[in-house]
């Protein structure tokens, strides 16, 4: 049963595809002399911010940082509330934590598993300052919308786009909808570092330069210190790294679309929930993720197939130990409880080959516990 297994996501093949140019950009940072910022940070975050359609791009040490800073260039911080979706990484909320502000869950549309946009007026409160929505598994959430409530309510917009790097909404990027857009290129995302790493993107130069300040000390001339910042910075080395797989991004988007395709087509008939995707919305499949109550027994059939699935999330951040004190009970937020206990994680990525989708396929075809149940 057990032979050759298909991996959820093969980060070594992805380093494999590159090598030689990968080797090549390490080496040049190495020799260069330059350490901490200089002419590879500089060029990726040129570059990504022309890929983003953005203004700006600043580097920083990975994509919760770029949460937290971005936050605190907006002054956002003790005694304000930030709508956060109910259905996420929980990073999404730390940030809003680390900066001493309150999250206020909002649950998710049942269709895109996204923040539900008609859910959130009624969350706003005097203290509300910002809306933080999350492109999930993705999939992006309708930023015309967003922007235009929050310009109703006068409130800011955070983008979550840690699994976006390519989407687009209404064919323009995501990148600068928003006031400030926060990336990960943590090495299992669509852009991923030989490391950690991070970045925002904004059209605003102000709010730029306070992320740059803040992410060296609260310095902008050195050791004349403005406010009380961090030590938060892209270093050169994945700087280097990423400029070489930012120009293959959009090919290796496309192979992840491809494989959506094929599973969407294929597993229409089976008692599956599979992802929605609006027809404004360009996703970039960072996950392929169906639902089913039958959750575990799909878990295992495809195990003992030899497939590697995981959970994108299991437990929801209001449920979790580190938000035991918000004192928001279990049932409370009952859609994003759901999803915690129906989600399932196929493989997918730039490198899974076409005959392990297949084999996917199958195995989700013959004798799975979603066939059983039509
Ligand atoms: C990965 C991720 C983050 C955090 O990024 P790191 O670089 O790991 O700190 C934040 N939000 C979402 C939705 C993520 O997927």
């Amino acid at each position: 049963m057990n032979e050759a297994k298909v991996p959820f996501l093969d980060l070594k093949a992805a380093y494999s595809e590159l090598q030689q140019a990968l080797d090549d950009a390490v080496l040049r940072a190495s020799r260069s002399g330059w350490y901490i910022g200089g002419p590879e940070v500089e060029r990726f975050e040129a570059d990504f911010a022309a890929y983003t359609e953005a203004k700006y791009c600043v580097g920083v040490g990975n994509g919760l940082d770029a949460l937290t800073l971005a936050l605190r260039a907006l002054d956002i911080g003790a005694g304000d509330e930030v709508i956060v979706p109910s259905h996420t990484f929980i990073a999404t909320w730390l940030a809003v934590s680390a900066v001493g502000a309150k999250p206020i869950a909002v649950e998710p549309a049942t269709d895109s598993y996204n923040i539900d946009i008609a859910s959130i007026e009624c969350a706003i409160t005097p203290r509300t300052k910002a809306i933080m929505p999350v492109h999930l598994y993705g999939m992006p959430v309708d930023m015309d919308a967003i922007c235009a409530l929050a310009k109703k309510h006068g409130l800011a917009v955070v983008e979550d786009a840690a699994q976006a790097h390519g989407a687009k909404v209404r064919g323009k990027k995501i990148g600068s909808h928003g006031d400030i857009v926060a990336w990960s290129f943590y090495p299992g995302k669509n852009l991923g570092a030989l490391g950690d790493g991070g970045a925002i993107t904004t059209n605003n130069e102000a709010i730029a330069a306070r992320v740059r300040e803040l992410g060296n000390y609260g310095s902008a001339v050195k050791y004349y210190n403005d406010e009380r910042g961090v030590n938060s910075r892209l270093d050169p080395i994945q700087a280097a790294a990423l400029s070489v797989k930012l120009k293959h991004l959009d090919v290796w988007n496309q192979r992840r679309q491809h494989i959506a395709q094929t599973y969407n087509q294929a597993l229409s008939d089976l008692a599956l929930g599979l992802p929605h995707v609006p027809a404004w919305a360009e996703p970039v499949w960072h996950l392929y993720v169906v639902a089913t109550p039958v959750r575990e027994a799909l878990q295992s059939h495809l195990a003992a197939a030899g497939i590697q699935t995981l959970i994108h999330y299991p437990v929801p951040p209001h449920l979790q130990k580190a938000y035991q004190t918000l004192d928001i009970k279990a049932g409370s937020l009952p859609v994003a409880e759901r999803l915690a206990q129906q989600v399932l994680s196929l493989p997918i990525g730039p490198h899974l080959a076409a005959a392990d989708v297949e084999r996917v396929l199958a195995a989700l075809a013959s004798g799975s516990p979603v066939v059983s149940q039509i």
